[in-house]
């Protein structure tokens, strides 16, 4: 076992702290990555709060990592050391069930093995990205392209493929109107990828605080969901409607923005029950879904599209001493638009 600097969370109520995490040895599958950044996903923040249910103590979170290689075990044949490689919320799965079989991996039957708070097969709570190293499974370790700002590679590892999935598959493209919801860090790299993919894109936010910048990312159309006349004027528009937001929303309004045959996919992950009346979904013969992450090569392909595409997610830089009041920042919607954690300053 070798130890990392890392930043560990004690409680669900306790700010976050320096300590260390231990790795295990390299296997011969196995990759082990310096980490040198980190993103801050909402999702660390609604598992360490308990926002999700009770969590294995003391935890580090983290599922945005890009890093470099440090050392590869015996048969490792797609990566060697010094590569630019990227983990993001997954480092295990079966392999074998129809969904793994599938490139699904997220789905897998036995449960995937989350990069944190995930039971790894020795049987220990996996450790997350806020720390100096990890060691995961070559089939669980992307490439990052040379094209793609290292410092920005992070969080489309996981807000990246958690919205580029979703858009494809509901067929985001030239003809079709799409409406994004919460423009945070999942939300921002939705506009990026919806234009990119040729559809015509509105967000859904608020307030229009954040306008310019949803227009400047791509956006068509930017409205005030605070303004009930929003909801009025935009009804029955929409053929993709992707809800990034952290929090319950009204899903009956959203549906009723939705065309005939219009979908509302879920990607914010609320720990609260949200409400629907079914007259919403049966008057237009709406659907509403959701959908977690991206599989491996999904992800790979994500990572290709958005070097091919110059996508990028807009970044702030943090020390490891600010992320406590980035959280805050994040939990305030005040963030422009993913805090990525520089791990050099973990060590100190
Ligand atoms: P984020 O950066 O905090 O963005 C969330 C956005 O939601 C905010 O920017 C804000 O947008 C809106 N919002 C926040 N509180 C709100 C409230 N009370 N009412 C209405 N809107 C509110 O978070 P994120 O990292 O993008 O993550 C978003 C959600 O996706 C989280 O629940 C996270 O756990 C989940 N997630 C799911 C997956 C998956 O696989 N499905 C993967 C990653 C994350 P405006 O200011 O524009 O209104
Ligand atoms: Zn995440």
């Amino acid at each position: 076992m070798t130890s990392v600097h890392a930043y560990v969370a004690r409680s669900a109520t306790e700010p976050l702290v320096p300590g260390t995490v231990e790795r295990r040895e390299v296997g011969p599958k196995d990759v082990r990555i310096d980490i040198r950044w980190a993103g801050v996903c909402h999702s660390d923040i609604h598992t360490v709060r308990g926002d999700w249910g009770p969590q294995p103590y003391p935890l580090t979170v983290g599922h945005e990592i890009a890093g470099v290689v440090a050392e590869v075990g015996s048969e490792v044949t797609r990566y060697r050391a010094g590569d630019r490689v990227g983990v993001g919320c997954m480092v295990g799965s079966c392999g074998k069930c129809a969904h793994c079989q599938a490139g699904d991996e997220q789905y897998c039957v036995e449960g995937m093995i989350a990069t944190y708070a995930g039971t790894d097969r020795d049987g220990t709570v996996t450790q997350g990205g806020y720390s100096t190293g990890v060691v995961v499974d070559e089939d669980f370790v992307l490439r990052i392209p040379d094209a793609i700002p290292f410092e920005k590679a992070a969080p489309l590892l996981c807000a990246g493929i958690t919205t580029y999935s979703p858009l494809k598959r509901w067929g985001a493209g030239p003809g079709r109107k799409v409406a994004i919801v919460g423009m945070g860090g999942l939300g921002h790299l939705a506009v990026k990828f919806a234009h990119a993919m040729g559809a015509e894109v509105t967000v859904l936010s608020r307030t229009l605080g954040k306008r310019e910048d949803g227009l400047r990312l791509g956006a068509d159309h930017y409205h005030a969901t605070s303004d009930p006349e929003t909801f009025q004027a935009l009804a029955g528009r929409f053929d993709l409607i992707l809800n990034t937001v952290s929090a319950p929303i009204d899903v009956d309004a959203f549906l009723g923005l939705l065309a005939v045959d219009g979908a509302l996919v879920n990607v914010g992950a609320p720990g609260e029950p949200l409400d629907l009346h079914v007259m919403s979904l049966i008057g237009g013969r709406r659907s509403y879904a959701g959908s977690m992450i991206g599989g491996i090569a999904e992800t790979q392909e994500m990572l290709d599209y958005c070097a091919g595409h110059g996508i990028a997610p807009e970044v702030e830089i943090i020390a490891a001493d600010q992320i406590n009041q980035a959280w805050d920042r994040v939990l305030a919607s005040d963030v422009r638009y993913r805090f990525v954690i520089d791990t050099t300053t973990l060590a100190a």
